[in-house]
């Protein structure tokens, strides 16, 4: 099964899961190219989210959809996804219980999609991959977890409150591409020194420091 298939399958089981909660607003699965490099996460959807079923629509949506661009890229060679991925009420951050029920359908998500980079946007979504991170510490450090690589990042909503983080958001989305090279390279070099090294890196060690 191909991986559009495989992610329309997942959509379609999470639409008929009546347990998952905040069931009063619409699913907003994701979008983009399942064979993209790079997926970006956010927290939630919000007003405009939940109205067209899309993720990052709104003015977050547009200043994150616009620095893609810049880079170069096209939003349809990316992917963009939250955790949770019902609007909550007044657009409240989501709590504990929410970001769990979400949780093995994200999971699943990620694996199909299978990313040379997950881009978390904000704490929520830096938390879920790195729960010991500071946001203002961390955001912009590249980090390989044992499963992916990580680079947080601000939350645009958060960049577009202040010249400050939008400068810090900026600065990190313009590291990208340099990420993506970096990773590029060293799979490439394990490959050939050893094909049966597995990695296994621990948090703590593996901070980038090409940044
Ligand atoms: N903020 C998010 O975290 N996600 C969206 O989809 C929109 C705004």
């Amino acid at each position: 099964m191909d991986k559009l298939t495989e992610l329309e399958k997942l959509k379609m089981e999470m639409a008929r899961d009546k347990n998952l909660p905040l069931q009063e607003s619409n699913l907003v699965f994701g979008e983009g190219n399942p064979d993209c490099q790079v997926l970006f996460i956010g927290e939630a959807p919000g007003f405009n989210e939940d109205r067209e079923k899309r993720p990052f629509v709104g003015r977050a949506g547009q200043l994150l959809r616009k620095c893609i661009r810049d880079l170069g890229w096209q939003e349809k060679d990316v992917y963009i996804t939250n955790i949770v991925k019902r609007r909550p009420p007044e657009n409240r951050d989501p709590n504990p219980e929410e970001i769990e029920s979400y949780q093995s359908y994200l999971t699943r998500q990620i694996e199909i999609i299978n990313p040379k980079i997950i881009v978390p946007l904000g704490r929520f979504s830096m938390n879920y991959f790195l729960p010991l991170a500071k946001i203002t510490r961390d955001q912009g450090k590249l980090f390989n977890t044992e499963k992916y690589f990580i680079l947080p990042m601000l939350h645009p909503a958060a960049a577009l409150r202040g010249n400050e983080a939008m400068k810090m958001f900026d600065e990190t989305f313009k590291k990208l591409p340099a990420a993506l090279l970096k990773i590029s390279t060293e799979e490439t070099e394990q490959v050939e020194q050893d094909e049966s090294v597995a990695k296994s890196k621990k948090f703590e060690d593996v901070q980038s420091k090409l940044f």
